[in-house]
């Protein structure tokens, strides 16, 4: 789990996945693939021999912030990068990426104004992002400009907690959950009489972009994305709205999005629930009313790639900190990786 923990204390906002990519190409090459990096920033990992080509996707790039501006006295403001919720973020610890610092982090707080001090009518609704700053503690806005700049990225503070034997809670569990199943499978790919890709890709929180210029330069005959998926057994959340459940095993996508993400390709459904099957891999099926992974765009690219998703159900999503449970990992690996002879 140590690699895990790197990859998720790692940050990597949409755009910014440097230090998300330096631990894939350095792990994708002990596991002894050809690596390269595209002009968009994706890592392209390519491993074995074969007439089929399949690609397997998992994105680097988690949501946070960047900065917008600074005021004069020297607070900073921020717009979100991906789908955040606003009420997340009162109060919350964050480090802001700057190449102009020694350490290369800056620590702030996000600060709104205190309970004591608000409104009845104000204390009832959320607090929008907007109305949110960033403290770093500088006095004024020179100070702050030399330690900040416009467009720094901005992350959780990073964070990785064994809760018990099962549960780990951690930041960027979406997607470093995916990247580190990619590099575990191609560490110990089974022979298959195929050409397997694994990439791990660019800028999905912003709109699957990395995925589709990496599917478009493989033009794969295959395409599974591994990501995560919404875990429905916490309180509030009722069965109808999501029946899947951490522990339970990875869930095979039928469609994401009611339908305006991947609709996974019959074939690659058949192989996947075949897999799991024959080898006794506990799986779930999910039906997603929102949400998409890189699947979504891969399967429209050139004249359209059969393609699918494995997703591991997590707790608190795009959120500073989310929940999941070992042994999903452990069989999302084992799945993909015993399907990839039947795509072969
Ligand atoms: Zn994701």
């Amino acid at each position: 789990m140590d690699l895990l923990e790197r990859l998720c204390k790692a940050g990597g906002i949409s755009g910014f996945e440097d230090d998300v990519r330096d631990i894939m190409i350095e792990e994708f090459k002990k596991a002894k693939c050809d690596v390269s990096v595209d002009k968009l920033g994706n890592v392209i990992a390519k491993k074995g021999k074969g007439k089929t080509r399949i690609m397997l996707a998992a994105h680097m790039d988690e949501v946070g912030l960047l900065v917008k501006h600074i005021n004069k006295d020297g607070f900073i403001n921020f717009v979100k990068i991906g789908g955040v919720d606003d009420r997340v973020l009162v109060n919350r610890v964050v480090k802001i990426k700057t190449k102009y610092h020694l350490t290369g982090s800056i620590t702030g707080v996000i600060g709104v104004k205190p309970p004591h001090l608000q409104k009845d009518k104000e204390s009832r609704e959320a607090i929008k992002h907007e109305d949110m700053y960033i403290d770093i503690g500088a006095r004024d806005q020179k100070e702050a400009k030399k330690l900040v700049s416009i467009g720094d990225p901005i992350i959780f503070l990073p964070n990785f907690e064994v809760l018990n034997e099962n549960i780990i809670a951690a930041k960027s569990l979406d997607n470093r959950l995916g990247c580190y199943a990619l590099i575990e499978i191609m560490k110990n790919l089974p022979k298959v009489n195929a050409e397997v890709y694994a990439v791990g890709t660019a800028q999905e929180e912003v709109g699957l972009k990395g995925a589709r210029v990496a599917a478009f330069r493989i033009n794969p005959d295959y395409c599974i994305a591994i990501d995560i998926t919404l875990s429905g057994d916490t309180p509030q959340i009722k069965e109808n709205e999501s029946n899947l459940k951490s522990g339970k095993g990875p869930a095979i996508t039928i469609l994401e999005a009611s339908g305006r993400g991947v609709v996974t390709h019959p074939k690659v459904m058949d192989i996947l629930v075949k897999t799991a099957g024959k080898n006794k891999i506990p799986y779930q099926i999910d039906v997603l009313e929102g949400g998409m992974t890189d699947a979504a765009s891969v399967y429209m690219t050139r004249e359209g790639i059969p393609s699918g998703a494995v997703s591991i159900p997590i707790r608190y999503t795009h959120a500073p900190v989310g929940l999941f449970h070992k042994k999903d990992l452990e069989s999302t690996i084992q799945l993909v990786s015993k399907s990839l002879q039947y795509f072969a």
